[in-house]
């Protein structure tokens, strides 16, 4: 059988390229280097069976309502957290994080399938709609929400369950089937939770996963009724030029360059610690990391020296179950080679890294913490998305030239900005984002309450909140006739006197003005 390895190059989320042939995967720990397992490969034909299946069973499960399907979840709730210590052992292995990182990712998911039981009826249960016209007056307006049948869900490999079975689970207590493509750097968490569910759980076979890498991703692209994608924006456009083709809708979670403004009255302990935090967390392998910050000149000396201090005291590497480190590894080489690349162009255009800067020596795939300064808006570490443990700090003027800078980018997923609160507030206001944090960082990812989703090129839809349910919803509006006689004046037959009454009626309705409502010239 001929294998591929999932961290051996650029080319294995090529979407069709000649790595795609292969039958099988090896999946390897980033802190080693070791490969952990190897797994078989869906072909786009057991991509189609396996939709076609839970298609089946689709019916059932919508059947049961809101109530039944929360009951299912709640279960799948309660295995994640009795075996969480699994659960989270799997996880470091395929991505090589560190256990504070890792254990955000069951009690999210636990949170968020009580959110969406308690919500989903607010959410998507059947509303009632008051006519806007006495015309309307004898009808009963209804919207149901009806799930699409099968939605297919495509993850990346930077939170193997938090960014596939958490959009899982609003779409199943939608009453939708959910099939996941997980990332091939990290298929072995999700599959284990699959696993659970249809062994251990005995859930209905309405949830299942596909492996692989771009070849399986479009064939399921191809089979199911909506897409849910998370993921570059590279490969987010090649997704929805392909859904396109069977005029599939699609969500779009995709990267970003997150900016983070510090005002001058900010209270610059705790921005710089956010900093360090929002930048170095899960090794800056988050699509909301800090990667610039803009600092206005009285508070930039002393910020830069305290987050150089806070970010040069992390500690770096594996810890296994012992809490004992804050920085892991890289998950994808890939990404190191990029983190790398931007790096040395910004050192090489005038840049200095004042702690960090360089590849760690191995075993295992590790890049230091990095504070680079003397950064400006011609250097990749400010305009690309980097995606790793590496911020770019500027000195700028005032809050218009922080603004200026902040919004001048191709992505808009979220942003921070500390000051003084009202003030803060204010600037925060200004940030071309999907949703920007005030005197925190990343924490938008947990209020869960209000949406999340990318402006400009990070992405289209949104997670979380009542959209983060609706999608994976179809609408079906409901226009039940109360009473009625044998016809209704605007059915045939047509006569001058039946349309005139008709005429006379709209035109009083709409009309503003007792003349025109009586049919005169205003
Ligand atoms: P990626 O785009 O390389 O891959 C994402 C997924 O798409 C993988 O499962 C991959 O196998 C699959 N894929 C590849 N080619 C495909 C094709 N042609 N058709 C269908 N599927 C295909 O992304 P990645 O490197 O795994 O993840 C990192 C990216 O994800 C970063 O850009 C990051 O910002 C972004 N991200 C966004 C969010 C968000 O919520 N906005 C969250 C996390 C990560």
């Amino acid at each position: 059988m001929e294998s591929q390895t999932a961290r051996a190059g650029d080319e294995t989320s090529n979407g069709g390229g000649p790595r795609d042939s292969a039958s099988s995967l090896d999946v390897q720990n980033p802190a080693t280097g070791e490969t952990i397992a190897t797994i078989p490969i869906d072909s786009p034909q057991s991509v189609a069976s396996t939709v076609a299946r839970l298609r089946t069973a689709q019916p059932e499960w919508e059947a049961i309502g809101i109530e039944g399907r929360y009951r299912w979840l709640g279960r799948l709730r309660d295995w994640l957290l009795d075996n969480s210590d699994r659960v989270l052992d799997t996880m470091q292995r395929e991505t090589g994080k560190v256990r504070a990182d890792a254990s955000n990712e069951p009690v999210y998911l636990a949170d968020l399938i009580n959110f969406y039981g308690t919500k989903a009826a607010g959410f998507i249960g059947e509303e009632k709609v008051r006519p806007h016209t006495p015309l309307l007056a004898s009808k009963k307006l209804r919207i149901q929400y009806r799930p699409h049948q099968v939605v297919g869900i495509i993850s990346p490999w930077n939170f193997p369950l938090i960014l596939s079975l958490g959009d899982a689970i609003p779409a199943l207590q939608a009453g939708a089937a959910v099939v996941v493509k997980p990332s091939e750097f990290t298929p072995l968490g999700l599959a284990e939770v699959v696993k659970a569910w249809k062994e251990e759980i005995g859930g209905p076979d309405v949830f299942d996963c596909v492996q692989g890498v771009g070849e399986t991703g479009s064939a399921l692209v191809d089979e199911v009724d909506f897409v849910q994608f998370t993921g570059s924006d590279r490969t987010g456009r090649k997704v929805m030029a392909r859904a396109a083709e069977t005029l599939t809708p699609v969500s779009l979670e995709l990267g970003g360059k997150d900016p983070m403004i510090v005002l001058s009255d900010a209270d610059l302990d705790r921005a710089a610690n956010a900093a360090a935090w929002g930048g170095m967390m899960n090794s800056g392998q988050i699509c909301m990391s800090v990667e610039r910050i803009y600092v206005e000149e009285p508070a930039y000396d002393e910020f830069v020296s305290k987050l150089t201090a806070e970010v040069g005291r992390l500690r770096q590497g594996a810890d296994g179950r012992t809490f004992g480190k804050e920085v892991g590894a890289m998950t994808s080489p890939n990404q190191t080679a990029i983190v790398e690349e931007h790096v040395s162009d910004a050192i090489a255009s005038g840049a200095r890294a004042l702690t960090g800067g360089q590849r760690v020596e191995g075993p295992g795939d590790y890049f230091q913490p990095t504070v680079l300064v003397d950064v400006d808006h011609s250097m990749k570490v400010m305009r690309e998305e980097t995606f790793g443990p590496v911020v770019g700090v500027m000195r700028v003027r005032d809050e218009e030239e922080a603004l200026r800078l902040a919004n001048d980018t191709r992505y808009g997923l979220s942003g921070s900005v500390f000051g003084r609160r009202e003030r803060a507030e204010r600037v925060a206001r200004r940030v071309e984002c999907g949703a920007v944090n005030v005197n925190d960082v990343l924490v938008n990812y947990f209020a869960m309450d209000v949406p999340m989703g990318g402006w400009k090129e990070s992405g289209i839809g949104y997670r979380h909140g009542e959209p983060g349910i609706r999608k994976y919803c179809r609408t079906e509006s409901l226009v039940i006739t109360r009473f009625a006689g044998k016809r209704e004046p605007t059915w045939f037959p047509y006569t001058r006197g039946r349309r005139g009454i008709v005429g006379r009626i709209m035109r009083a309705v709409n009309a503003r003005g007792l003349k025109r409502r009586l049919g005169m010239r205003g």
